[in-house]
């Protein structure tokens, strides 16, 4: 079937992307659904930061691709063999296949499923090879999910699926957003009640982050970002204390934080969090920094302070059951997701959206791949 979607056939073009437009809407062809894969109408994409690093080209993947992934949509087919899933579900999608048979599936640690990254580095799904082609050409999934797009087939085991009555733009965030950020605080970190933690970096993962925070009862919380609104948001959302970068954190809590979480994505970020970690704390780092950036810090503090660095990916969650949480979490009013939503888009303005990340003013946008498309185009 035929596809409206964001096609990305370079990277690392020159901003403003509103200008150079690298990401393209095309109609792309889509096979349908293999075994184990199901159709789904995208009915809300997420603007993310990997997003935006595989634009720029600081997170280089086979070209070209539909970039995408983080959605939710409801399955309109489905391929042979699919057992969980019907017509007429609503899902979210998780930016990492879990295969349910390697080593790391098989001893409860599905976020670190060599398969479904050794597919996602590919740009392939899971069960290998493409299901979308531009022009009799094939193009690569992103993260298996390529979701800037009105339609996308996903595997099976991409797929979370959610009470009808969740809108489609808090679901959205619930499988990358929320699963990072939360999922660092609560299944990296192990944050108790009680315990200090600050989060550096408040886009829509350290917002996450900082709701994971809120729940986990951590006190006092920190949020540390340079942008003035997102430090208010963060007081809005339940820290303690909001502080420019160029704050010491030691000068509210001399001590230091036990919990530090990074989501910057940033080295000298990275830096500052570990160096904030008071003696015997935890720093988790979410972000993803170019892969040139080496970290630098004092190899006997980690000793004598006896800190641990902690690398959390997919919040080293188990989506099937930290999402289900998310919905129980959400119907009692502790996940304000809506208060993370910059704003709501048609799809004909990605390359915008793409800008407005990259100048860090906004949380998280949201972009509707059925909305206005043409008429936006050709305006
Ligand atoms: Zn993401
Ligand atoms: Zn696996």
């Amino acid at each position: 079937m035929k596809s409206l979607a964001a096609l990305l056939r370079q990277s690392g073009e020159p901003l403003p992307y509103a200008t150079t437009r690298p990401l393209e809407i095309v109609e792309v062809d889509l096979a349908p659904p293999g075994a184990g894969e199901v159709l789904i109408k995208i009915e809300s994409a997420g603007i993310c930061h990997s997003d935006l690093s595989v634009v720029n080209g600081t997170r280089p993947r086979p070209l070209p691709l539909v970039a995408g992934h983080e959605s939710a949509g409801v399955v309109v087919e489905i391929g042979a063999g699919v057992k969980g899933l019907k017509v007429g579900d609503h899902v979210t999608s998780v930016f990492l296949p879990s295969c349910g048979k390697c080593a790391e599936c098989t001893t409860g640690t599905p976020a670190f499923c060599s398969v479904g990254a050794s597919s996602n580095a590919r740009g392939e799904m899971i069960s290998g090879g493409s299901r979308i082609s531009f022009n009799g050409t094939p193009v690569s999934h992103y993260n298996g999910v390529s979701c800037y797009s009105q339609y996308a087939v996903l595997d099976e085991r991409s797929l979370i699926k959610l009470p009808e009555d969740i809108p489609f733009d808090i679901a959205a965030l619930f499988g990358c957003a929320l699963l990072t950020g939360i999922g660092a605080v609560r299944n990296s970190a192990h944050a108790k009640a009680g315990q200090s933690l600050g989060v550096w970096g408040l886009g829509g993962v350290g917002l996450s982050a900082l709701i994971g925070a809120v729940i986990s009862q951590a006190s006092p919380i920190f949020a540390i970002d340079p942008v003035a609104s997102k430090r208010e948001l963060a007081l809005e959302l339940g820290a303690d204390f909001a502080l420019d970068p160029n704050e010491n954190l030691r000068d509210h809590l001399p001590a230091g934080v036990l919990v530090a979480i990074e989501c910057a994505g940033r080295a000298d970020t990275l830096k500052a969090a570990y160096e904030a970690t008071s003696r015997g704390g935890t720093t988790v780092t979410v972000g993803l920094p170019p892969a040139t950036e080496m970290l630098s810090i004092s190899a006997l503090s980690l000793v004598s302070d006896v800190k641990t660095i902690r690398g959390s990916y997919l919040g080293s969650a188990n989506p099937r059951v930290d999402i289900p949480e998310f919905v129980d979490f959400w119907r009692a009013g502790k996940l304000p997701v809506e208060k993370l939503l910059t704003s709501v888009s048609p799809m004909a303005q990605v390359n915008e959206a793409m800008d407005a990340l990259q100048s860090a003013q906004v949380v998280r946008q949201v972009i509707h791949p059925h909305s206005g498309v043409w008429a936006l185009e050709n305006s």
